[in-house]
């Protein structure tokens, strides 16, 4: 197929509800932009920056949705497919991985839905902040198991007043999992569900980003949805690779690429095919090699930072802001968690 993936999405992707929700602060709006990608495999946007993308397939048999952000969403979203799709219910609810920023959707489903995950999560919606951490940098740093305004960071703190129901000014774990449904399917491994003639794989990511995160991929479709560790044709970020050895997160791309697809539907920002994996991969690798040479060469961190420049990728989004961060985050990576499992 020569046609470019991202062009197939963004042709097909019709404003089907577009709607001020007076909740947002004055001239904030959530927007929900659902389009079909193919055979009743839709993907959903949500505005700008970095706001979460999801998908959703719809069969004779009823609905596979993954990832609802958030309740604001999940509430616009309900009589969407309800109107659209009146025969056909959420039978199954995919929860990627237990961040709120992916599944603080999902409990307005649980009327109709299973609830289906890989068995790490349940551990983590029961855990503490310091067993379960936001998404993000946010970490209960004086361990008291709730977070102050300060300890909350990026979306957390963004977030705060929301999470904050009984407004004491701190978020305990409970509030912030408060709209997450908790899983009812539980698997190991990878795990199959067939819907309506389709099959949809949920592929545990193993030990990239957080250890309950799966990536869904679409088979009959030639479509993976991933995210939260792959960032197309940008800097972004990567959190000193979510304090595991980036050759961690470079073997699990290269097994990606094994898959059969065509459109890759990331979590967040912009989705493309199946070469913008590969780039993505292959900046890794030269990154990698680039941090290596310059520990070998006895550089500081600092001194990296100064000196290295990777002119080809000078046009990816966050190249200026974000690159001394990608370059710390390596070092870090390559140092101090080399010998992380
Ligand atoms: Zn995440």
């Amino acid at each position: 197929m020569s046609m470019k993936p991202l062009r197939v999405v963004s042709f097909l992707a019709v404003a089907l509800v577009s709607v001020a929700v007076s909740a947002q602060p004055p001239g904030r709006q959530i927007e929900l932009n659902i389009g079909e990608i193919r055979d009743g495999l839709h993907v959903v946007t949500t505005g700008a920056g970095v706001s979460p993308v999801f998908v959703f397939l719809a069969t004779d048999e009823g609905i596979l949705l993954v990832d609802p952000p958030n309740p604001t969403v999940a509430n616009l979203l309900k009589p969407a497919l309800d109107e659209r799709f009146p025969d056909q219910p959420v039978r199954y609810v995919v929860e990627s991985h237990y961040h709120w920023d992916h599944v603080g959707g999902t409990r307005q489903f649980a009327d109709t839905a299973e609830f289906v995950a890989h068995e790490n999560m349940a551990a983590f919606l029961a855990g503490t902040l310091s067993e379960a951490p936001p998404p993000g940098n946010t970490r209960d740093t004086d361990g008291d198991n709730r977070l102050s305004r300060e300890e909350a960071l990026t979306g957390t703190r963004a977030n705060f007043d929301r999470f904050d129901t009984n407004e004491d000014d701190f978020l305990t774990p409970e509030e912030i999992n408060a709209d997450i449904e908790p899983p009812t399917i539980l698997f190991s491994g990878d795990h199959e569900i067939e819907i309506g003639g389709y099959r949809v794989q949920l592929l545990w990511a193993r030990n990239r980003h957080t250890n309950d995160l799966i990536d869904v991929y679409f088979p009959d479709h030639g479509v993976l949805f991933a995210g939260d560790y792959i960032w197309i044709n940008r800097m972004c970020c990567n959190f000193a690779f979510d304090e595991r050895p980036m050759s961690v997160w470079i073997e699990s791309l290269r097994a990606l690429e094994e898959l059969d697809f065509d459109i890759l539907i990331n979590s967040h920002f912009a989705s493309g095919g199946k070469d913008d994996l590969v780039a993505f991969r292959v900046w890794l690798e030269t990154l990698e090699a680039a941090v290596s040479a310059g520990i070998a060469d006895g550089l500081t961190l600092e001194q990296m930072q100064e000196q290295l420049t990777f002119d080809a990728y000078s046009d990816w989004a966050g190249y200026e802001q974000q690159l001394p961060t990608m370059i710390e985050s390596a070092y870090l990576s390559l140092t101090r968690y080399s010998a992380a499992p």
